[in-house]
């Protein structure tokens, strides 16, 4: 009996996917850092190594538990193993070459140098009752959003999870250790709202969201609740995401509610309509029961009419609970693009249509704008 093999089928638009959430291939990878792994992997890593598997756990306590950097303080490492172990677990990911601060030190933005050179930025927003950290998912992006500094520059490359893991061990060390304007405290949250189009690293940012909330010293011990993930709206990965089972907070990076303005202002609407994108994310919404926000960034005379709003109204109506929460992001102006700030009075127009139609609104206090660290300025040049 002859047979022929089954022709491979994939589900509807799968097949052209990869074009654009793929990096290009046959690169260096990042060092592999336990950060990367899972504490199974971590022993295995070192007996592949030929040293003592157990001795995982301690460089996990130190790395997420102490927040220790420097291999002469774990000193319950025996001395004349601990660069070998320190080498194979702990190998240096990134460095910091440039700090600025704004609000009087409460927001600082790092810009780090990767180890083949690409550069990302982070940044640290210290509140009364909370600190946030913005992190990477890739140096650069390939969403091509024109009112965003970030999509200019193009994708150079994905992010390791251990990478985008060490933004907030390091946020966290400057945290404990005081270096924050406010005295010692602790990282309460992370969004991903740096650089790069998080669900296009899925895999990655799924890993780094695992290690930010595993229990120390396995992870940081984070509460999923406290993490954002935002994204312009790849829906098989909203789908995805979904299936995960990790309460995270989603944001839907929507900035317009009819096709035709948003095919031009985030371009991956031509491949995922708004109705599309909107029913995924009210999907995630009835899964995990956990509010959506919708970020939406203000441009004079582009998508800040009254009519617009209205219209937004309409398309988020879904629903009997309020599933959803509209951020108006007074646009944050980038040099050389054509995109301005909305009016005052048109931002408040525009809440007011929304509330009218019951949707909870707010205009975000943005942060950081003078040294180039809020929405959409991160280019990290050095
Ligand atoms: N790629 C993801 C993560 C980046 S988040 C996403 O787009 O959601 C950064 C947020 O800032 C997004 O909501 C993005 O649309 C918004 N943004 C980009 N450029 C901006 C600008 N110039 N002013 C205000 N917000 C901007």
């Amino acid at each position: 009996m002859s047979e022929t093999p089954p022709t491979p089928t994939a589900p509807a638009g799968a097949a052209t996917l990869p074009l654009v959430f793929d990096e290009p291939r046959g690169r260096k990878k990042p060092p592999r850092h336990l950060a990367d792994l899972d504490p199974a992997g971590r022993k295995e890593l070192l007996e592949s190594h030929g040293l003592p598997g157990f001795r995982a756990k301690q460089l996990s306590t130190h790395y997420f538990g102490r927040l220790v950097d420097d291999p002469e303080q774990m000193t319950d490492l025996p001395a004349g193993q601990r660069a070998d172990l320190v080498a194979a677990l702990l190998p240096d990911l990134m460095t910091p070459l440039r700090t600025l601060e704004a609000d009087k030190g409460t927001t600082r933005k790092t810009l780090w140098k990767l180890f083949d050179g690409a550069l990302v930025e982070s940044v640290l927003m210290r509140y009364p009752d909370r600190a946030t950290v913005c992190v990477s998912s890739q140096a650069g992006c390939g969403m091509a959003c024109p009112f965003c500094a970030t999509g200019q520059g193009g994708l150079q490359r994905n992010m390791s999870t251990a990478e985008i893991v060490e933004q907030v061990v390091a946020a966290q060390r400057s945290m404990t250790r005081g270096e924050v304007a406010g005295g010692p405290g602790r990282v309460s949250n992370v969004v991903f709202m740096g650089m790069g189009e998080p669900l296009a690293n899925y895999k990655a940012v799924i890993g780094a969201v695992r290690r930010m909330t595993d229990p120390t010293p396995d992870g940081l011990g984070m509460s999923a609740r406290g993490i954002t993930v935002s994204t312009v709206g790849l829906v098989p990965r909203i789908r995805q995401l979904t299936e995960e089972g990790i309460p995270v907070t989603l944001a839907l990076s929507l900035h317009a509610p009819d096709d035709e303005l948003r095919n031009e202002l985030v371009p991956i609407n031509t491949r995922f309509s708004v109705a599309e994108t909107v029913d995924a994310a009210f999907e995630y919404a009835q899964r995990t029961k956990r509010r959506v926000s919708i970020e939406y960034a203000m441009m004079r005379d582009i998508n800040d009419q009254a009519w617009r709003a209205d219209l937004l109204g309409d398309v988020l109506m879904r629903g009997d609970w309020g599933w959803v929460h509209v951020n108006l992001i007074p646009l944050n102006e980038v040099r050389g693009s054509r995109f301005t700030r909305s009016r005052d009075e048109d931002m408040d127009e525009f809440v007011r249509r929304l509330e009218a139609k019951g949707i909870s609104t707010t205009i975000r206090d943005t942060r950081g704008n003078e040294i180039d660290a809020a929405c959409g300025q991160l280019a990290a040049s050095e």
